[in-house]
Order: structure tokens, then C-alpha cells, then sequence
């Protein structure tokens, strides 16, 4: 049994549970881990997460779907890099959702992910994904326009609710549906405070080597943040199911974030108990002669 840092459980969300993000804490206890431990439990969960996914890709009929959401300089893109440390990149993949394009909007939000799904023995993770659908696209109901949805008759956002549920559910089933052919799905939100955001983007602003990633738009999106948060917290409740749970991440200390997702990305992929194919005895046999037979080559 390898040694868990966190408790994966504190910050899994229910079935069923209703969320207010303004009572989950944006900071991690000190207690549970300090920066200098941070680095070690990292370490050690990239060590082990690059030895799973080796045994995930040689027994070849499971499969690991990432989610992050977050809002705008989250740390979605740091989590990527510090959690996948290590992992053989022919053994996973990544996928950015940003405005989906015309051929997209022509079909069902969830015919945009299926060709980023993980194979079987391949791990892939979405930085962001088809929750935009009810994050965004909820705040900016006119994005729904170019969707030409037939159920759709008005963009007020009391005719909307139907919408939203339904895609819950949707999202719901269609998860499901990845779970029964053996794919985990881990989803993580990283839980910012606005305050912590507000010094992200103004980083971005001041430190020269930071400017590519700042977007004006991420200005516009911060006046929205309690809608956001409203969105959030109604599609975190609706979809975190036993198949695919929802994490709430403090992600206000970056180092914590990072470490608290990839150990339980490894308590995770612990619990399914991967191994390398066995040899059987007839194998064993044929070794024997192919073993001999280079040698005499
Ligand atoms: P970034 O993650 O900074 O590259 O930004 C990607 C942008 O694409 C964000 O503003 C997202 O809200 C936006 N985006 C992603 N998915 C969708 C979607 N389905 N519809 C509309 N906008 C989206
Ligand atoms: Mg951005």
C-alpha cells in the first residue's frame, strides 16, 4: 500500500450532496501538509503515477479521464504540468477546450469530447471540457444561439433551468456509459478566492514573462463571478456521481492544489489494482526457446 498524503474522501463530493462554494475553503490546512512537505509527496506521487500508468498502457483495457475546471488562472495549466511530471507522454494525452467551432455547434455539446477519450491503457485529460456547457455557456446564454437547439425558445434564464438539467443529465448518463467500459473519470475543481485571482491576473500584467497568458476577456468574466460560482455550484452538485466524483480543490496555494490532485489521482488509480499481463507457463516455454536462440544467434 503505498503512503496517502490526503484523505482523497475530504474533498470528494457526494451524490447528491449540495454545494456552497462560499463554505469550502479556497486554502488547505497547514497541518495536513506544509510547502516543504508539498514537494516530497509530489515527488513521490509522480514516481508512483508514472509506474501505474506503464502497468495502466501494458494491461490495456482500462482507461483514466481527467477533468479540470476552474475559473480563469485557476492553475489548471500548472497542474498539468506538475502532476503529469514523469508520466510517459506516449501513455497519455491532453486535451484545451476553448470556443467550440462551427462543426461542433452543428452537433450535441457531447459529440465535441469523443475523439479525445482515452483509448483503453491511455490516460487523458481534459483542461476544461464539455462542462463549459453549463458553466459559460449558463452565464452567456447568447452562446447558445449559434447551437440551434429546437428546445431552446428564449435565452431568459428562468426558460433555461429545463436546459441545464437536461444536460446534467446528460452529462451524467453519458459518463456513466465511460465508467461501464472501464474508464475512471476524476474531475477537480480548483476552488480560487477572488482575491487570490485578482493577484494571478495582475502577475500577469506586471511580469513580462507572464503576459502571453493574460486575455482581456478574463477581466469581463471576473465581474461575473457570482454567476459563475452559481453555475459551479449547481453543475458540481448535479453531476458528481459514484462513477464520476467531483474533488474541490483549495487552490489558492498552488503547491497544495498540485499535490492534493495527484495524490488522489494516485489513491485512485491504487484502488484499481493494475498489473502487468502474467506470463503463463506455455509463454514461459516459448521464452525459454527464444532465449536460447538468440543466444546461439
Ligand atoms: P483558456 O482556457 O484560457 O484557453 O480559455 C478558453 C476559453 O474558451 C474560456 O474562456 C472558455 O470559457 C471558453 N470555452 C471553452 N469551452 C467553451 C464552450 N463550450 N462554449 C463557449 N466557450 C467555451
Ligand atoms: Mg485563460
Amino acid at each position: 500500500m503505498k503512503k496517502h498524503q490526503f484523505d482523497a474522501s475530504r474533498f470528494r463530493v457526494k451524490e447528491g450532496d449540495t454545494i456552497d462554494l462560499s463554505k469550502i475553503s479556497t486554502k488547505g490546512s497547514k497541518e495536513e501538509l506544509t510547502k516543504s512537505q508539498s514537494t516530497t509527496a509530489l515527488s513521490d506521487d509522480n514516481e508512483f503515477l508514472a509506474e501505474a500508468q506503464e502497468r495502466l498502457y501494458a494491461e490495456g483495457n482500462r482507461a483514466l479521464l481527467i477533468i479540470l475546471q476552474g475559473m480563469d488562472a485557476a492553475g489548471k495549466d500548472g497542474t498539468i504540468r506538475h502532476v503529469m511530471h514523469g508520466i510517459n507522454p506516449q501513455g497519455c494525452r491532453v486535451h484545451s477546450f476553448g470556443p467550440p467551432n462551427k462543426e461542433e455547434l452543428a452537433h450535441h455539446f457531447l459529440w465535441r469530447p469523443m475523439p479525445y477519450l482515452p483509448a483503453r491503457g491511455m490516460i487523458s485529460i481534459f483542461n476544461r471540457s464539455y462542462y463549459e456547457e453549463t458553466l459559460v455557456v449558463r452565464v452567456h446564454p447568447e452562446l447558445l444561439i449559434p447551437q440551434k437547439l429546437p428546445a431552446v425558445k428564449s435565452l431568459e434564464a428562468s426558460e433555461l433551468q429545463d436546459l441545464w438539467k437536461s444536460r446534467y443529465r446528460e452529462i451524467k448518463y453519458f459518463e456513466r456509459t465511460l465508467a461501464d467500459n472501464g474508464t475512471t473519470v476524476l474531475k477537480f475543481f480548483l476552488h480560487v478566492s477572488r482575491d487570490e485571482q485578482k493577484s494571478r491576473l495582475l502577475e500577469r500584467l506586471v511580469n513580462p514573462d507572464k503576459a502571453w497568458k493574460f486575455n482581456p476577456r478574463d477581466i469581463e468574466e471576473r465581474k461575473r463571478w457570482s454567476d459563475y460560482k452559481t453555475a459551479f455550484e449547481d453543475t458540481i452538485s448535479a453531476t458528481s456521481t459514484k462513477d464520476a466524483p467531483w474533488f474541490i480543490i483549495p487552490a489558492d496555494d498552488k503547491w497544495y492544489a498540485r499535490a492534493a490532485i495527484a495524490d488522489i489521482i494516485a489513491s485512485e488509480l491504487e484502488s484499481l489494482d493494475l498489473k502487468f499481463p502474467e506470463v503463463g507457463k506455455e509463454q514461459l516455454l516459448r521464452f525459454g526457446e527464444y532465449i536460447k536462440e538468440l543466444q546461439r544467434d
